[in-house]
């Protein structure tokens, strides 16, 4: 019979019901990797009991947009991780993997690596239970198109046909990368390549995304602007990150396919941009001007409204790891989404939770009989003050498949 345990005395914040959810008392049984079920007063002879002292139960956080690669310290210097004696970078990724766990986060996805198997390195190691981690859909090397950002080759693998770009992503996906990341839009950051720009094309989206699904693997896309998020929506792209600016065109492509289709805006990085936590690390206020970031700040504040509007789901993730977006501080992004782009911080948190389900395809996301047992336990109840997960002395325990993964030590001696 499958290990057992249950959590008594808790606050259960189940993200199965509506963005006005509030946290209920309530036990949490598990089974082996899986909550079986969640009432008041369950009783379990057999089980571990674990008395959780009135705190929330939520199910574990998801990340959407991450760079494994960058590590605790990382200085926006892409070339030198890459040239990065691949021993002492592994550990450095490894690092990064125990701290996205102790965060609360039980499941990112890959948004492109600095070496090329940094993630499905950290996966194996993590899977094999050498190292402290959460689930990871593994990314690979980000793909560029010949004339667009990252065509120069330097960091990236480069397509110039439909043909280059089904033959990469074969075989990215054949070592077993599921998230592979497309540079189909420029970047203000880089002037030479504006957000507006639209890199590959339809033909080249069409091959990528049935080369990928024959493997079981999805595409994400870096794409800034309009053109190239309606580009992304009606070519079967399953990730968009970004996506700074929508118009018409592009809302009622994203709405076409809103069952299999999620924007990932990483509004908090545009936020520390804009906001100058950037400065003291080279981006000053000109640069930041130059970059056009203030105009995409507003408008995707403005786009997330529409979203929502439009019922087209959000994911939560955002390039965590620059100085100024420091690793461990991942939940910023649903305090943003509370403050800047006005969601209840439950809406905000199940962008985090239960919309990850579906964007994996794991059974993830929910405090819900037959989903994994992917929990974080808190003090203090987000549901009204999101910041909680923000606060390292809050979180008293991760649990992962049903083990616990991490237990705060200043909480449990
Ligand atoms: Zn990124």
């Amino acid at each position: 019979m499958a290990e057992r345990t249950l959590l008594t005395n808790a606050r259960v914040l189940t993200c199965s019901a509506g963005p006005d959810e509030q946290p209920a008392g309530a036990d949490v049984l598990i089974e082996g990797d899986r909550v079986t079920r969640v009432a008041p007063r369950i009783e379990a002879d057999s089980a571990r009991t674990v008395d959780l002292r009135g705190a929330t139960v939520l199910p574990g956080l998801g990340d959407a947009h991450v760079h494994l690669s960058w590590p605790l310290d990382f200085v926006f210097d892409h070339a030198a991780v890459a040239a990065a004696d691949p021993g002492p970078h592994m550990l450095d990724v490894a690092a990064v993997t125990r701290t996205f766990l102790e965060s609360g986060y039980t499941c990112v996805i890959g948004a492109g690596t600095t070496q090329p198997l940094d993630d499905l390195h950290a996966k194996d190691a993590i899977d094999r239970g050498l190292v402290p981690g959460p689930r990871i859909v593994p990314s690979g090397p980000m793909i560029a198109e010949v004339d667009g950002l990252g065509g120069d080759g330097e960091m990236m693998e480069v397509a110039a046909t439909a043909e280059d770009l089904r033959e990469i992503v074969a075989r990215q996906c054949d070592l077993g990368v599921r998230a592979l990341k497309l540079f189909i839009s420029g970047d203000g950051v880089v002037p030479e390549f504006p957000s507006d720009d639209v890199y590959m094309n339809d033909e080249m989206l069409l091959a990528a995304v049935e080369e990928a699904d024959r493997h079981g693997a999805f595409l994400t896309v870096h794409a800034r602007g309009s053109a190239s998020v309606a580009m992304a929506a009606r070519t079967g792209v399953r990730i968009v990150h970004h996506a700074c600016f929508l118009d018409d065109e592009a809302i009622k492509a994203l709405e076409a396919r809103r069952d299999d289709i999620w924007v990932c805006p990483g509004l908090h990085y545009l936020y520390a941009m804009v906001s100058g936590h950037a400065e003291p690390y080279g981006m000053t206020p000109g640069r930041i001007e130059a970059a056009g970031y203030p105009l995409e700040l507003r408008s995707q504040i403005e786009g997330m409204r529409r979203l929502r509007e439009s019922g087209i789901k959000m994911l939560s993730g955002g390039d965590f790891g620059h100085q100024w977006t420091r690793h461990g501080t991942y939940a910023a992004e649903l305090q943003r989404y509370v403050e800047l782009a006005g969601m209840s911080p439950v809406e905000a948190i199940h962008t985090a939770t239960r919309n990850m389900g579906p964007a994996t395809g794991l059974g993830i996301g929910q405090v819900r009989e037959g989903f994994l047992a992917d929990l974080l336990i808190v003090d203090g109840d987000p549901s009204t003050d999101v910041t909680v997960l923000l606060d390292p002395g809050r979180r008293r325990a991760v649990m992962k498949g049903g083990k616990f993964a991490y237990v705060n030590p200043e909480v449990y001696p």
